[in-house]
């Protein structure tokens, strides 16, 4: 395992923060936000130059990295108020899984548009009765000839209004113990009977969350991705890189409004110096650049661990990673808008307005306090209380 990045790595990193550049938080991403427009002019170059795709695989249109590298991808843009919260979901989760267990055909169908970003997959797992609990979920599909037929209903599902198709998790019922067993299934966002509703959240960003109803959607056959049982390891192959990739939004959250804070504070002056001297401004900016640091750290183990193929090695990495990001991140706007004062409250610097998309990163994927519960189970070997 190495931190050291290679030429590569660190051209990549240069181009993508080209482009983060040009689509800057304050000239392009924050209008956006504010108007809930999709950061599509983004994306589309993104796609083009080959950021989107570069975990999937070089025959199938994608640049033929890792995790490591669509990881840093998004900590770069989202360095520069740009990252891309369909990322996560696209090339990070379908992408993977698709790639990993889908068939030829699928791989075709979907893999090379993933890729080069004419494509978007989003991925609908939560739903209003089962929440944290995912063990939970009622969403059901029952065989009917060759055919599926889905029912059920998801929730909080981002960027439905964006996307080809929903990768949905479901539950087939084993046809000899009757028991349900997760199974994932790929669905078009026309598929009749299909209703997506925009749900009215209270956060300035570009995506939108939507509420979905299943009622008897008709699949064909072939929107089964892998095994009907074997979908609990195939759910996994995903949700490594959801974790590993909301760190490192949150990572680059977190550089941002460090970046802008130590700007600020090497500027204003309302005393002799400029307040960036005053140890009660410059000290819990130290101590964020320390944090945001041992949290890219953990996430760059959890990348190399999952493109090692170490699926369950990454998993405890990548939840802490997701923790230590989140709160590294949250931390660092918070402290952002306090380096600016009354400033950091002005629609100029848009900082207040990155509240509610950086507090996403406490609770979704998976809740902080979901996390600290793996961690107790299964790092500190404590019983489970639920
Ligand atoms: C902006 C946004 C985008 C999202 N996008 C998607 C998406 O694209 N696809 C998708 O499938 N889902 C998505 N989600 C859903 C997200 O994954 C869930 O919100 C998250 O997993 C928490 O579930 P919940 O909201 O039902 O909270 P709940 O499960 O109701 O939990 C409420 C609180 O109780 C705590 N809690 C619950 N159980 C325990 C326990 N055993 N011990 C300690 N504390 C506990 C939680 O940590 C949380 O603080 C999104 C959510 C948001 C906010």
């Amino acid at each position: 395992m190495t931190f050291i990045e290679t030429e590569e790595q660190k051209e990549l990193r240069a181009s993508v923060s080209r482009l983060g550049e040009r689509f800057n938080y304050i000239d392009y991403v924050l209008p956006k936000a504010r108007r809930g427009e999709p950061l599509t002019e983004l994306w589309n170059e993104a796609g083009k130059l080959g950021f989107l795709g570069v975990n999937l695989p070089e025959e199938y249109g994608g640049g033929g990295a890792g995790i490591y590298e669509l990881a840093l991808v998004q900590e770069e843009l989202a360095a520069h108020g740009a990252g891309l919260l369909l990322v996560v979901v696209s090339p990070a989760i379908c992408g993977t899984i698709i790639g990993k267990y889908g068939t030829e055909d699928q791989k075709q169908k979907w893999l090379t548009g993933l890729a080069d970003g004419s494509k978007i997959m989003a991925f609908g797992i939560t739903e209003a009765d089962a929440g944290s609990n995912s063990h939970q979920i009622a969403t059901t599909a029952r065989r009917d000839g060759a055919d599926w037929l889905l029912t059920g209903n998801k929730i909080f599902i981002s960027g439905v209004d964006q996307a080809d198709a929903v990768l949905i998790v479901a539950r087939t019922e084993d046809s000899k113990t009757g028991k349900l067993k997760p199974a994932l299934f790929i669905v078009p966002t026309d598929a009749e009977n299909f209703v997506k509703t925009a749900m009215e959240m209270d956060i300035v960003e570009p995506d939108h969350q939507f509420m979905l109803f299943l009622d008897n959607v008709r699949l064909p056959a072939d929107a089964l991705v892998g095994e009907a049982d074997a979908a609990l390891m195939q759910l996994f192959a995903g949700l490594n890189p959801e974790r590993i990739l909301g760190a490192a939004m949150a990572i680059g959250v977190g550089r941002y409004a460090l970046d802008a804070a130590v700007d600020f504070a090497k500027q204003r002056t309302v005393w002799k110096d400029p307040i960036g001297a005053h140890q009660g401004i410059s000290h819990p900016l130290a101590q964020i650049k320390i944090e945001l640091e041992l949290a890219k750290l953990m996430m760059q183990k959890a990348a190399v661990l999952y493109d090692s193929g170490d699926d369950f090695g990454a998993a405890e990495a990548a939840n802490m990673a997701k923790y230590a990001a989140a709160e590294a991140g949250i931390k660092a706007l918070d402290q952002a808008i306090q380096t600016h004062g009354g400033a950091g409250l002005t629609k100029e610097y848009g900082l207040a307005s990155m509240l509610g998309a950086a507090r996403i990163g406490r609770v979704a994927p998976v809740s902080r306090e979901m996390i600290l519960n793996f961690v107790s189970q299964h790092s500190l070997g404590l019983p489970k209380s639920y």
